[in-house]
């Protein structure tokens, strides 16, 4: 069986334990209301997120990465996904300016960590740990595990960044249940993270394409070109 997402499609892997996932070059912004395919976007992204599971793996964190089988497709460990979104903010930005009033850019006094559903349909609304209990979503060791390796996640990556000269302002990331064990499913890419260049605040992630900024693949290319220079 084939599944498309709004960016991705997930196939039967080689084994019954694995799936091939496949970044496509779609890119969506608003719940779908904005879309475009700029060429080479997929694999840009695809490029992005394996170095960083890579790395977070060496780091400790275990993923659902597998191995590349090409330059947009991985082999991935099927997990059963935990349907919450879990968005992590180091400077405000979008939603959370937005909805609190607070002006983009501005340092937060610690992360923030906070959790919506999945749902397009729904339009990914917030919702908070006793309400996921409550419903069902996920149990409360479940979010535990999913809050510490964020908190973990984003030690990391924000020193990782760093190391590139970019500044993790937030970013977006889906767990999954496998074996009993939570583990970092998805992407994490410029489609899922706000990047700022900590010289010039150029904006190096999805915003450029929310906003029309300039060229999505200039950007994320460069991205990726300062990762490799650092891992
Ligand atoms: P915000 O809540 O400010 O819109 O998003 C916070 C961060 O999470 C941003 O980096 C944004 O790109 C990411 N994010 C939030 N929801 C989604 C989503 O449904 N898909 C993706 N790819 N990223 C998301």
């Amino acid at each position: 069986m084939t599944y498309k997402g709004k960016s991705k499609v997930i196939q039967p892997g080689d084994t019954t334990d694995t799936l091939r996932m496949t970044f496509t070059d779609n890119v969506t912004a608003f719940n779908g209301e904005k879309s475009a395919a700029p060429s080479g976007k997929g694999a840009v992204c695809a490029a992005i997120s394996h170095l960083i599971y890579r790395y977070l793996a060496v780091h400790g964190i275990e993923t659902h990465l597998v191995s590349e089988i090409d330059s947009t497709t991985a082999l991935v460990k099927k997990a059963k996904i935990v349907p919450i979104e879990i968005i992590v903010r180091n400077l405000a930005a979008g939603g959370f300016s937005k909805k609190y009033g607070v002006a983009e850019g501005t340092q937060l006094a610690h992360p923030t960590v906070e959790f919506s559903v999945k749902s397009d349909e729904l339009g990914d609304p917030m919702i908070n740990k006793s309400q996921i209990t409550a419903i069902g979503l996920a149990t409360e060791s479940e979010l535990d595990a999913m809050i510490a390796q964020s908190e973990k996640i984003n030690l990391l990556l924000t020193e990782l960044f760093a190391k590139a000269r970019i500044k993790l302002a937030d970013f977006k990331l889906e767990f999954g249940n496998s074996d009993g064990k939570i583990i970092l499913c998805d992407e994490i890419s410029p489609d899922s993270c706000r990047l700022w260049d900590m010289d010039t605040e150029q904006k190096l992630d999805k915003d450029v394409f929310r906003r029309d900024l300039g060229d999505v693949i200039e950007v994320y290319s460069e991205v990726l070109r300062r990762l490799e220079n650092v891992i």
